[in-house]
């Protein structure tokens, strides 16, 4: 198994660069032993003008077998499985076993950190990919649907089932070259470690839960939009129906997470149109989170969530206040966590506020342990992001089991929409937004919701008070009922 990664240098940049970011040097060649055999690195070429990194993986069939059996899974159950399982294409064809030596042996180039060209790593590069055998199932056509979508010109060749017979056709291997001055080499290395065992489909060793993240983990960034994203997952997953529909399922959050925030931002700042102040009025986002902080000073509450935090900007204004000693931002789109970190600048933050603050990945249609203990949570935005069946997941997982004394909850009112010039009649504000509620329709859902979990809520206003269609948004304030806030309601 062969694939190599070249390189052009410029001017100003050496090819030999590509050492560097492959954190393999190239005047020497290099073995690493993986579980299924030796892994070499070398340098074919390693000039100024050219650089060609090569990965050869020399597959222990025996260690193949062994593995196999030491984990309770043979490969298939047919008669004749036993003599496959040594006489088989798994040491010549690039495939499953080479993404695996991709990730053991560029580890730290496939998470796109170089410490030496740290520059380097997040640049795009003029690369040049070979893998002179690929099995691929579905033939150039399908290796052009893959990797064409990604930015790459693709080449891929039918080998000859046997050359000297070209009547007996085509074999199920081709020969692939790809080329892209767009990506960066990490990225190129995730696109790989992904799609060479899709297009081997013949995974060799027993897919397990944690295959979803990792596929999750190299498909950041290209896989949720991709338009064979069903074919990737549930190939990737060996067609594990259960794992193929979580992967599923965690892509559509985030891809819709990530879908057009241009949208929101427009409508979100734009300035109401029957204003009569003199100074420009604050975007309706600044309103939103003002009217949250003052909620939270309101009811006392020092340790804080932010539930789907997108990009940071409440947690940020939090911290700004030294009444809030924890605040945590859980948002699914990983994509946005990166960029609210890099907004915090979590890396050069000092001690004592890096102890205030945490952001992590977690979907809130599920239970979640971390969520408790907090004396306020805020879903700004949040529940129109989910599909309406979805909700009382999310319901039972806030108000049911992390239960914080203080829940709010910003949503738009539906029936504002005419007052926005800019959004064409009938639309929603956001292409992501599975619904948006008049105010009758959130007090309903919001008091029903407060009813069965024990908490009491009220509404505010967010934006202007609109006489005939009311704000721009609608917050609820929930309240856990407690036996001495019960009393003082009866008493009042
Ligand atoms: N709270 C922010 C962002 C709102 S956009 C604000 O007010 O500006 C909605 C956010 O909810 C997105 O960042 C999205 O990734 C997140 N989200 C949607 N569904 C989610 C879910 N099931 N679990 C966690 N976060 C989710």
């Amino acid at each position: 198994m062969f694939l190599t990664i070249s390189t052009r240098g410029t001017a100003a940049l050496p090819a030999t660069d590509l050492g560097y970011l492959l954190h393999k040097h190239p005047d020497k060649a290099q073995k690493f032993s993986t579980s299924y055999g030796d892994a070499h690195v070398f340098y074919p070429q390693a000039d100024a003008e050219r650089c060609t990194a090569a990965l050869l993986l020399e597959v222990d069939p025996l260690a193949l077998v062994r593995r196999g059996k030491g984990k309770g899974k043979g490969r298939g159950g047919a008669p004749d499985a036993a003599l496959a399982q040594y006489v088989n294409d798994r040491p010549y064809a690039a495939s499953s076993l080479l993404a695996v030596a991709l990730s053991a042996v560029f580890s730290s180039a496939l998470r796109g950190v170089c410490a030496a060209r740290p520059e380097r790593a997040v640049e795009p590069l003029p690369l040049r990919v070979e893998v002179p055998a690929l099995p691929a199932r579905g033939g150039p056509d399908l290796v052009r649907a893959l990797f064409e979508p990604l930015g790459w010109a693709v080449t891929a060749e039918p080998v000859a089932l046997d050359s000297e017979f070209p009547e007996w056709g085509d074999s199920r291997y081709v020969r692939l070259a790809l080329e892209s001055e767009k990506l960066t080499l990490a990225e190129a290395l995730r696109h790989l470690y992904v799609l060479l065992p899709v297009l081997d489909d013949a995974k060799h060793y027993w897919v397990s839960s944690d295959e979803v993240d990792k596929l999750l983990r190299a498909g950041d960034g290209w896989l949720a939009g991709h338009p064979e994203q069903k074919l990737i997952t549930s190939r990737y997953l060996s067609r594990r129906w259960s794992l193929t529909r979580a992967a599923t399922e965690r892509l559509e959050l985030a891809r819709l997470a990530e879908a057009d925030d241009s949208q929101v931002e427009a409508v979100d700042n734009a300035v109401e149109p029957d204003t009569e102040a003199e100074e420009k009025p604050a975007p309706l986002a600044v309103r939103r989170r003002d009217a949250i902080v003052e909620a939270l000073r309101a009811c006392g509450a020092a340790r804080v969530l932010d539930l789907g935090c997108g990009q940071g900007q409440l947690v940020q204004e939090l911290l700004k206040d030294a009444r809030f000693t924890e605040v945590a931002g859980i948002d699914v789109s990983v994509r946005a966590l990166t960029i609210a970190a890099r907004r915090l600048k979590l890396d050069r933050m000092g001690e004592r506020q890096a102890f205030r603050v945490k952001l992590f990945q977690g979907s809130l249609a599920y239970t979640d342990n971390r969520l408790k203990g907090y004396d306020a949570a805020v879903l700004s935005e949040v529940v129109e992001h989910l599909d309406l069946p979805r909700l009382p997941a999310l319901e039972y997982a806030v108000f049911g089991h992390a239960r914080p004394r203080t829940v709010l909850v910003t949503t738009p009112n539906v029936e504002y929409n005419v007052r926005w010039e800019s959004l064409p009649a009938g639309h929603v504000r956001h292409g992501d937004h599975r619904f948006e509620w008049t105010r009758e329709e959130f007090r309903t859902w919001a008091g029903a919701v407060a009813e069965r979990h024990g908490y009491g809520v009220e509404f505010r206003p967010v934006g202007p008070d609109d006489p005939e269609v009311g704000p721009p948004t609608q917050m609820a304030v929930f309240t856990l009922r407690t036996h001495t806030n019960e009393k003082e309601a009866k008493a009042a």
